[in-house]
C-alpha cells in the first residue's frame, strides 16, 4: 500500500487554514495539551487520496454482489439517502416541543401504520434501535403481558435450535431462561419434540420465539400448528421478523398466530447496514399486547380535514414497559423505510419479496449439485448448502468463502445455522440480475473444480485481497487502532 497517511507526512505540509481567531486567545488547560502527539502533516490531496483509497479496499453493495445470507444485505435506493438528509429532518433536535416537528411525527405515524399493515399487528413501536434490541423489547413485554395477569412464575422461553444467536441472548438478558427445541429433519420445528416440550413447561411458559422463514431459509410448515400448542398453554408468541423480506405483502405474522414481532428496517426497508451504522428494530403487537409496547408511540390526535391537516402527539401505551431507548429511536433510518415503502408501494413491495424468493430457488438450483443442500425444499428468499466438496476432504466452508473473494464475490454467512455441517448461507436478494446470479455459481463450479485439483489454492486464498488471510479470532481480540511508527 503506498501513501500511508504518516509515512508521507513533511513537516509544514497542511491540509486545513483555520480561521482567523474571533474570540480572546486563552491558554489551555495543561492536561490538554498534548505534545507528544505525532499528528501527519500532508495536504488536502493526500488527505482526500488517502481515504478515497482506504474506501475502495472496501467491499460493500455499490461496488458488488453481497450474498451474505440472513442479512438481507440488498441495494438501497439512494433517494433514501438523499431524502435523509433534507436538513428539515437531518437537522432535528431531540429537545424540539411537538409543535415544531409536526412534519416528523407525521412520518412516524405513518411509518407505524405501514408497519401494523404489513405485520397484520394493531400497534407498532418505532423505538428499538435494531433487531436484537427488538427481541429484548419483545420478551419484555411478554413478561410484562404475564405479570399483568398476575401470572409470575412463569419464566421459559422455547427457542428452536435453528435460531439466531441473538434469541437466547435477549432470553437470557431478559432474566428468563431458554428452553431449546430441535428442529425435524424437513428443517421445520420437530412438532412432537415441541409438543412434549410443553408440556414439561407448559404453566413455566412465557412463550416461544420463532423465526419465520426460519434461518434455513424455510417457511415453517407447522407454523399455525405451533403458535396453537404454545397458546393452549398461555405462552405467547414472538416472532423474529429480520427474514421479512421474503414475506412482503405475502402472509403477514399477526395472521399466522404471531403475538408481538421485530421488524429489521435495516434488513427490509431499504437502510445500508453492515458497517455498524444505525439500524432500527421496531416492534409490532397483537391487541393483547399492544398496551405494554415501549412509549412514546406516535398518534393522530386531529383527523385530517377539509380545512386543517392532521395533528400528531406523542403517547405512552397504558401498561407500557416504559422506553427502551434514549428519545424516539433512530430517526434517519425511520425516514428511510417510510421513503422506501412510499417509493415501491403495496405492489412494489410484494414484488420486491417475489423476486427475493424467485432469485434465492434460482441461484439454488444452480448450485445444489455441487454442493450439498441439506434440507432441500422450495426455498425462500435465501438456502443453505455445505461448503464440502467431494473429493476434497481438506476444504472447508470457510476456505471456499475466501476464494470467493478473489473471483470479486462476497462471501455468503458462514457456519450458521450451527445445524448444518459446514454451512454456507446464501441470500441473494431481489435486486440481482440472472447474469450477476450465473455469475457467482459459475465461481462456485470453478472453486469446486480448484478444491480437487489444487486444495491449497483454497487454502491460502484470499490471494488478490489489499490483505491475505486474517486470523479472525486474534483481529477480534488484539484490535491495534493506533498507527505505531
Ligand atoms: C439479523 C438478525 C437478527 C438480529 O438483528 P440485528 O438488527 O442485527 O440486531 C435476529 N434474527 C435473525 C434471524 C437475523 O437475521
Amino acid at each position: 500500500m503506498e501513501s500511508l497517511i504518516f509515512e508521507i507526512s513533511r513537516p509544514g505540509r497542511c491540509a486545513v487554514k483555520l480561521p482567523d481567531l474571533d474570540v480572546p486567545p486563552a491558554e489551555l488547560p495543561e492536561n490538554l495539551v498534548r505534545d507528544e502527539l505525532v499528528l501527519p502533516e500532508v495536504s488536502e490531496a493526500d488527505v482526500v487520496r488517502h481515504y478515497t483509497r482506504l474506501s475502495q479496499m472496501n467491499y460493500s453493495v455499490d461496488t458488488g454482489f453481497y450474498p451474505l445470507g440472513s442479512c438481507t444485505m440488498k441495494y438501497n435506493p439512494k433517494v433514501n439517502e438523499e431524502v435523509a438528509r433534507l436538513p428539515g429532518f437531518a437537522s432535528l433536535h431531540p429537545y424540539q416541543d411537538e409543535e415544531s416537528v409536526q412534519g416528523a411525527l407525521f412520518l412516524m405515524y405513518y411509518l407505524q401504520e405501514f408497519l401494523k399493515e404489513i405485520g397484520g399487528f394493531a400497534g407498532v413501536s418505532l423505538q428499538p434501535a435494531a433487531g436484537a434490541h427488538g427481541e429484548l423489547t419483545g420478551v419484555l413485554m411478554m413478561r410484562a403481558y404475564h405479570l399483568d395477569r398476575g401470572d409470575a412464575a412463569r419464566d421459559v422461553i422455547l427457542v428452536p435450535d435453528s435460531a439466531h444467536g441473538t434469541n437466547p441472548a435477549s432470553t437470557s438478558m431478559s432474566g428468563l431462561r431458554v428452553v431449546e427445541v430441535p428442529s425435524d429433519a424437513r428443517g421445520s420445528v420437530d412438532l412432537g419434540a415441541l409438543e412434549a416440550t410443553c408440556d414439561e413447561h407448559g404453566d413455566r411458559l412465557v412463550g416461544m420465539m420463532l423465526t419465520n422463514p426460519n434461518t434455513l431459509g424455510l417457511f415453517e410448515e407447522h407454523v399455525e400448528e405451533i403458535a396453537a400448542l404454545v397458546h393452549a398453554r398461555g405462552g405467547l408468541m414472538y416472532g423474529d421478523g429480520a427474514n421479512m423480506n421474503a414475506l412482503l405483502g405475502i402472509a403477514r405474522p399477526g395472521d399466522l398466530g404471531f403475538d408481538v414481532l421485530h421488524y429489521n428496517l435495516h434488513k427490509t426497508f431499504g437502510t445500508p447496514h453492515g458497517g455498524g451504522g444505525p439500524g432500527s428494530g421496531p416492534v409490532g403487537a397483537a391487541f393483547s399486547l399492544v398496551d405494554f409496547l415501549p412509549g412514546p408511540v406516535v398518534t393522530m390526535d386531529e383527523e385530517w380535514s377539509e380545512e386543517s391537516l392532521p395533528h400528531f402527539a406523542f403517547v405512552s401505551p397504558r401498561k407500557s414497559i416504559g422506553r427502551v431507548k434514549a428519545f424516539y429511536g433512530h430517526f434517519g433510518v425511520m425516514v428511510r423505510a417510510y421513503a422506501y415503502i412510499r417509493m415501491l408501494g403495496a405492489d412494489g413491495l410484494r414484488r420486491a419479496a417475489e423476486h427475493a424468493v424467485l432469485n434465492a430457488n434460482y441461484l439454488m438450483s444452480q448450485v445444489k449439485d455441487l454442493y450439498r443442500v441439506p434440507y432441500e425444499r422450495v426455498c425462500m428468499h435465501e438456502f443453505v448448502c455445505e461448503g464440502v466438496v467431494p473429493g476434497a476432504p481438506d476444504v472447508r466452508a470457510l476456505d471456499i468463502s475466501k476464494r470467493l473473494i478473489d473471483y470479486g464475490f462476497h462471501p455468503p454467512t458462514n457456519y450458521f445455522p450451527l445445524i448444518v455441517h459446514e454451512a454456507l448461507m446464501i441470500e441473494p436478494t431481489e435486486t440481482e440480475s440472472k447474469e450477476t446470479l450465473d455469475a457467482f455459481a459459475d465461481a462456485l463450479r470453478k472453486i469446486a473444480e480448484e478444491a480437487r485439483i489444487d486444495p491449497d489454492l483454497l487454502h491460502q486464498a484470499p490471494h488478490s485481497a489489499p490483505v491475505r488471510r486474517l486470523d479472525e479470532v486474534r483481529a477480534a481480540r488484539e484490535l491495534i487502532l493506533r498507527w505505531e511508527g
